[in-house]
């Protein structure tokens, strides 16, 4: 599936279960989400008895939440994430030209 099929089955999902938050709403789930990853990583540098481990599996289950928290964001604001990520790739392309 490519981002943009994504954007539209998370689009569809929510159409059908109450349609979209608030962009503000959204903005801090997205945040939250950001913010779980980086309990995981933080985890990863403080190894304890005491605190969970942190699998690959959680790592890839926040950073799904992420992803489709930034679906939802950009589906409000009637951005094509593809485009977005095809923008990044030209801009990193010739930034970076002459660096290795
Ligand atoms: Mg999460």
């Amino acid at each position: 599936m490519n981002l943009k099929e994504i954007q539209r089955v998370i689009d569809d999902w929510i159409g059908k279960n109450g349609g979209y938050y608030s962009e503000l709403t959204n903005l801090a789930r997205l945040t939250e989400e950001l913010g779980e990853l980086a309990r995981l990583y933080a985890r990863r540098e403080i190894p304890a008895r005491d605190l969970e481990d942190v699998s690959r599996h959680k790592m890839q289950e926040e950073m799904g939440d992420i992803v489709f928290a930034l679906c939802v964001l950009a589906n409000q604001a009637g951005i094509d994430l593809e485009t977005s990520v095809q923008d990044v790739l030209n801009k990193v392309k010739l930034r970076d030209a002459d660096r290795h």
